[in-house]
């Protein structure tokens, strides 16, 4: 931690500082400019970070220097996390491994014969993980809410079919159980990023976790919320960027694919792109998600329909099945690319 002094502050309040740290079991570090007596904690910073520093008597600033997410930054594991999903009656999908990952299906489970064929479609396209909501967070309680536990039971049978892994989003702690029966991994959907308590839940259930950025997050607020699972033992936690709110309406949401290579290099759990709900537009998926494999994800989430005006949610920015096939194969290439270029390499 680091004290700046207020300038002009009086000795007395310098020393004030220097007293306080020594009560709380650190030692001080004063350097003396000409203007500013800037003062450095040594010691272990956790102490003091309930306490209110800045209210300190000529405290002007006051700055952490170790990141305040432990479990989730780069550090504690310079090898990166691979996360595993899947069990005995599907293959197993690594995200974070040299490979990327195809997470794909529809928005919402309609039904289990649409599910299947989508499904199919996405397998045949190289997909490792079929998604589908079950309980969808619509904007308004009047549109489609999901087939809830009807549509996990579809979403395991067909997955078992494929023997393909599935993600679904779970929207409150009661869905956690049933959905830890029928999936292989959580998804915490961009409006729950900081619903503390269902983080908490999930963390404490032994399932992949696909925590997708909130859409006002910063990206620190989506590592804390990483920190947050990982604090109850669960750290098999993928991010996802999703989009954030930006002015400009050309796109439902603005896609910060900055935020794949700072990620990457902040912490060691994978980094998925959905190019879908950032775009909004079907037309504009393919080059958001070619260009989230060259930022650096570890993998991307894209929705499919075989019948996109006709879906019951989010139609507009499906992929049909046969544009997905062809993309998947330009994904791929560029991903041997981004693995060939050391350059981009996260620091280990
Ligand atoms: C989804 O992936 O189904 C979804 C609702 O996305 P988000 O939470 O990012 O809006
Ligand atoms: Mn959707």
């Amino acid at each position: 931690m680091i004290f700046v002094m207020r300038k002009g502050a009086t000795e007395e309040e310098i020393q004030g500082v220097v007293r306080f740290l020594e009560e709380h079991g650190l030692r001080a570090h004063l350097s003396r400019g000409v203007e500013l007596t800037i003062i450095g904690a040594i010691g272990d910073e956790q102490v003091l970070e309930p306490l209110p520093l800045q209210a300190l008597p000529g405290v002007e600033r006051v700055m952490p220097v170790m990141k305040p997410y432990r479990l989730a930054n780069r550090l504690t594991r310079p090898e990166g996390t691979v996360v595993r999903v899947g069990r005995d009656t599907t293959r197993t999908t690594e995200i974070g491994g040299p490979e990327l990952v195809l997470i794909a299906g529809p928005c919402a489970v309609e039904g289990r014969e649409l599910l299947r064929s989508i499904a199919r479609s996405v397998e045949r396209a190289g997909a490792g993980v079929l998604r589908g909501g079950a309980f969808k967070p619509r904007t308004s309680p009047y549109s489609f809410q999901g087939l809830g536990e009807e549509a996990l039971r579809m979403l395991r049978e067909v997955g078992d079919e494929l023997r393909l892994p599935v993600v679904t989003e779970v929207r409150t702690v009661h869905q956690v159980e049933p959905v830890a029966r029928y999936a292989d991994m959580f998804q915490v959907g961009a409006r729950n990023m900081q619903n503390y308590d269902l983080l908490l839940e999930v963390g404490r259930a032994r399932k992949p976790v696909l925590l997708k950025r909130g859409f006002a997050a910063r990206i620190e607020e989506l590592l804390m919320a990483a920190e947050y699972v990982m604090s109850q033992g669960n750290h098999q936690v993928v991010l996802c960027e999703r989009g954030i709110r930006s002015f400009e309406p050309a796109t439902r949401f603005t896609l910060d694919l900055s935020a794949v290579p700072v990620l990457k290099r902040e912490t060691h759990l994978p980094v998925i792109v959905d190019p879908s709900h950032a775009a909004g537009k079907a037309h504009l998926v393919p080059a958001l998600a070619l260009a989230a494999v060259a930022a650096g994800a570890d993998g991307v989430m894209i929705e499919v329909h075989c019948q996109p005006e006709a879906a019951l949610c989010d139609g507009e920015q499906a992929l049909l099945p046969t544009t997905l096939g062809r993309l998947a194969a330009d994904l791929a290439a560029i991903r041997r690319l981004v693995n060939e270029a050391d350059y981009l390499r996260p620091p280990s």
